[in-house]
Order: structure tokens, then C-alpha cells, then sequence
């Protein structure tokens, strides 16, 4: 690219809204200009980058087994009603009417129109697993749009869906995903970790964000100091207990594994819709508990997650015949632990819920109840409060002890640049996703979903590669690897040869290369200085002293000046 032919929009004045490093150097450099609040043009130098993590993003996806296509970004109400999203999302869906009146939303995800999708494309459990994935435009109004495209309200993420028949076939994918995350982020130079989070408004169980570390970030990530664990501070997760209680109730582990129609019954007698229940987990007290009552000693218990955590509404009388009243008794709780929240049974008979992988576990526990062993046996609050529970993070300082029990954490900030998730069923089994089992069957399918904010990450990086000049691009995403600045280019018949020759050989060898063949009104060091703005990692500067001897000059943008032959150059640059 010749800066003759280039939009260089470079620009000396930092705006007053842009607060942090990579939002003042996109701007200055003229990678993005803004049109409203939390929308902006990606200007040719940022489309650049932009394009490149886009590139590693595909080609890992699809290393990674999954196929990319490209839904509409325009969804209609209705899918979103199946759901119960479309009342549950709150401000941050952007809600659109058409001509006739018809109710629509510009998407900030597309659980629903993939499930759509798959319910209609997938027919047979010998088409799973699928993983399909776009990288596409996303709206959230956001409240506080903020940092440029950091939390921009229009932006662009890679999201994938995967379909599957088991829960091991997830486990599976999900980890090969993770796996594909931590090799896009390696590949796109940047210092990031794996963390346990919450699962947020998009439901499920098991999650993972992948967090560059930046002290511009927007979340707290507690690091244990002897060990691999790291989970955003925003969330509960569920770990081991912290040590301090005895281990007793082992057995509080999930009881059966039912299917769709076994959660829509449960959604029946609860009166919600079935994409409601999350989880739900039986214990019971037993006359083994020397803690329980009389009363309650024997009953089942029954915990319940919802999706959108407000559980008040679900009230004992909702389950005649099948659980005990007592159970609902006036005294049980409604608890939230970090983000999570259950009902609470009677004090003796209470423990804690977790959430497990999957939503649809429940008509088996209803069924199973009254069986033995069927459920927990003497889970006590008091006593069994640390088991398999939460490790409520949110108050956590550095230096208090890691939840893992190794030791203690450090808290450091972080940019969520991917999101992984395990959602279960809750949306297939909302929208009726199934396809027929070995058997013949008609089966729930089980999803996961992984996203990456490809234009955070574009921001994420310049947060951590910067000096006072600029930005520092790591190579695989640098809008141009290699600037080269000729001095005296339009008079200097010798520089300019060189420098055709050059421009064309670096071209040919693949890389992306800018030549500044401004001429002499803009002075050598306003080019070295809109180079260092843009943060091209290699520069070449060619004059005609340089070339009599045969050499050109070469800095690395993060290095020093030095005398290079330019013979062998391209291999050296290689
Ligand atoms: P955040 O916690 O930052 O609001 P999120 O948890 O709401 O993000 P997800 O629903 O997990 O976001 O979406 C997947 C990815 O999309 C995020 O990991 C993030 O990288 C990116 N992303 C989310 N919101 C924005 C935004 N407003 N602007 C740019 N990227 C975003
Ligand atoms: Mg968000
Ligand atoms: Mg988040
Ligand atoms: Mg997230």
C-alpha cells in the first residue's frame, strides 16, 4: 500500500471522550472514527487489523471441526418469545417494528436463530455433533457505551453453537474449543488466562471467559498464587470446599439424567415455562441426621435455578402430591450465590444448590424422590454449608485463601475477550430442538456456545502493546508488518529503484507492506512519526548514502536503529 493511495488519518489531538490508551491510539492513529455514542467506522488502516484476527479466528474455528455461516442480524420476536428472553433481556435488546407492525430485534446473540436453525436442519443423532459459527455485527445498547470499540454498542463477535447428543459429546467439544481459544489468543500475541464465570443471562453451567490481563480491563480476576485457578470475581463457581467444614455429604451429586418432556412436566406443575428451570437437585434429611426435626426428617427437598434468578414466584403450593408442603415451609430462603439462586428448604434439611451441567434433570428426581438412595441423606446447612458448593468470590481481596485450597489469590484486572459456555438444553428444550435418538426417539439436543469479541480484541491488544509513541503491534495482526520510509523518493532516481524493488520483493514474500511515498511537504519525521502512531513492528528506511554502501536502515518498532544489507533483507525480515 502506497500512502499516496492510503486514507491516513492520523491525528495529534487525543478526544476528550476517550479515556483509555487503545480508544486514544485507535483514534489518533485513524483506525476508527465515531459516529454516535458506542458506533464507529472501522477506517482502512483498523479494518486491517481487524481482518486479520477475523482470519485467525476462522482459521482455528474451523481447525477446531466447526463450519461457519452467517445469520441475519435482524431476528424476529417471536423466537425470542419462545424463549422468554424477549421479556427477560431487559435494555440492552434493541427492539424494532417493521412495516406491519411486526416485532423484531437486531441481535445481541443468536442462541435462538441457530436453534432454529438446527431444529429445522438436524433430524437424526448421526448429524451430531455440529458446530456452526459466523462472525458477524452485534447490537447491545449498552448502558455505558465506553472505551471506543472496547464496549461499543454495535461490534463485531465469532459465535459458535454446537449440537450434541450426549453430555460427553459436549464435554468433548467444549474442550476442544478451549483448546482452539487459547491457540487463537497465543496466536494473536497477547498475554491472557482461562477463567472460571458466571454464566450471565445466557444460561447453562459450566463456563469459561478468556480474559486479557490490562489494568484498563473491567473485571477482577482472582488468580490463586500456587496453583492454575482463576475465576472472574463477578461469579460464584463451583469448586471444592475451602477446608474448613468436614467433607461430609460426597453423595450430593446429580441423581438421573431426564429428558425434555420430564422438565416440561416439572414446568407444568410450577406454572413457568419450561426454559425457567435450570436445575434442580433433591436432597433429603434423614432420621440419621441427629440435626433434623422430627417433622422434616425423611422429605425431600427440592432447590431450584432459574434462568433468569428470581425465584420468588415459585411457591409450594405449585407441587400438590408431590413434594411435601413442608418443604416450601415460610422459613425456607431464597439464596443468590454469586448470581445463582435457589430455594432454600427448612434449616435441617437445606444445603446449598449448585448448578450442574444440564437443565433437564428433573423429572427423574421428582419420580425419584420417594426411592432410596435416590437422593442425599443427611445434608445439614450447618454442617455441610462448604459442600460441593460456591465459592461466593465477590468480596474477595488479594491475599485471602484460593477456593481451589492452594494458595491465596491475587487480583488483577482483565478484558473479557472470549466467553465459552455449556448451555445444556436450555434453549433447545425452550424451542423444541430434537432429533431422533438410537432408538428412535425423539432427544433433546445439548448445546454449547463460544464467543469472541473480535473487535474488543483489536482494542484488547493495543491495551497491551504500547509506548509513549503509540502502538506496537504484534506481527499477526499489525495493519502492515513492514513501512518503509525512502528519503529523497522523488528525486533520488537511485533510492527510488531500490525502493520499487524492495516494495515489490516484500510484497511477493507475503507480507503486508506500507510505503510512504509522501512527498517531500511532509517531512521525514512527520512519517516516522505516523509509523510509530500506527505501530508497524518492522520500518525500512532507504537514502541514498545508505545504498552506496549497500545498506538500508532497519528499526523494529520496540528496538533500535541499525545498518542492514539490503541484500538478503526480505530473508532476514522472513
Ligand atoms: P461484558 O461482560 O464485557 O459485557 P458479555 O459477558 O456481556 O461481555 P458475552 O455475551 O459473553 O459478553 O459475548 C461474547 C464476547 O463478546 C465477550 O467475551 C466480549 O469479548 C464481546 N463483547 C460483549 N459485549 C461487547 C461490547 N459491548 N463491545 C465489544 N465487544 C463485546
Ligand atoms: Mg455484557
Ligand atoms: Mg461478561
Ligand atoms: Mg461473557
Amino acid at each position: 500500500m502506497r500512502a499516496t493511495q492510503f486514507l491516513i488519518a492520523t491525528e495529534k489531538e487525543t478526544p476528550a471522550d476517550a479515556v483509555v490508551i487503545s480508544h486514544q491510539l485507535m483514534m489518533r492513529s485513524g483506525m476508527i472514527r465515531k459516529l454516535a455514542a458506542g458506533l464507529y467506522t472501522w477506517m482502512p488502516l483498523g479494518l486491517r487489523s481487524l481482518r486479520k484476527v477475523e482470519a485467525i479466528v476462522r482459521e482455528e474455528m474451523e481447525n477446531a471441526g466447526a463450519q461457519e455461516v452467517l445469520m441475519p442480524a435482524v431476528q424476529p420476536a417471536e423466537l425470542w418469545e419462545e424463549t422468554g428472553r424477549w421479556f427477560q433481556y431487559g435494555g440492552e435488546l434493541l427492539r424494532v417494528k417493521d412495516r406491519h407492525n411486526r416485532e423484531f430485534c437486531i441481535g445481541p446473540t443468536h442462541e435462538e436463530v441457530v436453534t432454529d436453525l438446527a431444529r429445522n436442519q438436524l433430524s437424526s443423532y448421526k448429524q451430531l455433533p455440529m458446530n456452526l459459527f459466523q462472525i458477524q455485527t452485534k447490537f447491545r445498547d449498552e448502558t455505558r457505551p465506553r472505551f471506543g470499540v472496547m464496549r461499543a454498542r454495535e461490534f463485531i463477535m465469532k459465535d459458535a453453537y454446537s449440537f450434541h447428543a450426549s453430555e460427553e459429546c459436549l464435554n468433548k467439544t467444549y474442550e476442544i474449543m478451549h483448546a482452539a481459544y487459547s491457540r487463537i489468543f497465543t496466536r494473536l500475541g497477547l498475554d491472557f488466562r482461562p477463567v472460571l464465570a458466571d454464566t450471565g443471562s445466557i444460561g447453562g453451567a459450566l463456563s469459561h471467559e478468556f480474559h486479557v490481563l490490562a489494568d484498563s480491563g473491567e473485571d477482577d480476576i482472582a488468580f490463586s498464587n500456587e496453583s492454575d485457578y482463576a475465576a472472574n470475581v463477578e461469579l460464584a463457581e463451583a469448586v471444592a470446599p475451602a477446608g474448613e467444614r468436614p467433607a461430609a455429604s460426597q453423595a450430593m451429586t446429580q441423581v438421573s439424567t431426564p429428558d425434555a418432556s420430564s422438565i416440561d412436566a416439572l414446568a407444568t406443575l410450577l406454572n413457568v415455562n419450561a426454559n425457567q428451570i435450570l436445575k434442580a437437585i433433591v436432597v433429603r434429611g434423614t432420621s440419621e441426621d441427629e440435626n433434623a426435626d422430627e417433622d422434616t426428617a425423611g422429605e425431600p427437598v427440592v432447590l431450584f435455578i432459574r434462568g433468569d434468578h428470581e425465584l420468588n414466584e415459585i411457591k409450594a403450593e405449585k407441587l400438590p402430591g408431590v413434594l411435601s408442603p413442608l418443604q416450601f415451609a415460610s422459613d425456607a430462603e431464597i439464596q443468590t450465590i454469586g448470581g445463582v439462586t435457589g430455594f432454600v428448604g427448612p434449616r435441617n434439611l437445606s444445603a446449598r444448590c449448585y448448578v450442574d451441567r444440564s437443565a433437564a434433570h428433573l423429572a427423574d428426581f421428582i419420580c425419584g424422590a420417594n426411592e432410596k438412595d435416590a437422593h442425599l441423606t443427611g445434608v445439614n446447612w450447618d454442617r455441610d454449608v462448604e459442600l460441593p458448593t460456591v465459592a461466593d468470590l465477590r468480596n474477595v481481596v488479594a491475599g485471602d485463601p484460593s477456593p481451589c485450597g492452594k494458595g491465596v489469590l491475587d487480583i488483577k484486572r482483565g478484558i473479557e475477550v472470549g466467553h465459552i459456555f455449556q448451555l445444556g438444553t436450555k434453549y433447545s428444550a425452550a424451542m423444541k430442538a430434537t432429533v431422533l435418538n438410537e432408538n428412535g426417539k425423539d432427544q433433546t439436543m445439548i448445546m454449547g456456545c463460544y464467543g469472541i469479541g473480535v473487535s474488543r480484541v483489536v482494542a484488547a491488544a493495543i491495551e497491551q502493546n504500547y509506548d509513549d509513541n503509540g502502538i506496537i503491534w504484534p506481527d499477526a495482526i499489525a495493519p502492515f508488518q513492514i513501512g518503509i520510509v525512502p528519503m529523497n523518493y522523488h528525486r533520488s532516481e537511485v533510492v527510488q529503484a531500490a525502493t520499487e524493488t524492495l516494495y515489490t520483493q516484500l510484497k511477493e514474500a507475503g507480507f503486508d507492506v506500507y510505503l510512504d511515498d509522501r512527498d517531500k511537504k511532509t517531512s521525514p519525521g512527520v512519517k516516522f512519526a505516523d509509523m510509530e502512531l500506527m505501530g508497524l513492528p518492522h520500518r525500512i528506511v532507504l537514502s541514498d548514502r545508505g545504498l552506496e554502501g549497500g545498506l538500508v536502515e532497519y528499526k523494529h518498532r520496540a528496538g533500535e536503529k541499525e545498518d542492514v544489507a539490503l541484500d538478503g533483507l526480505v530473508e532476514l525480515l522472513r
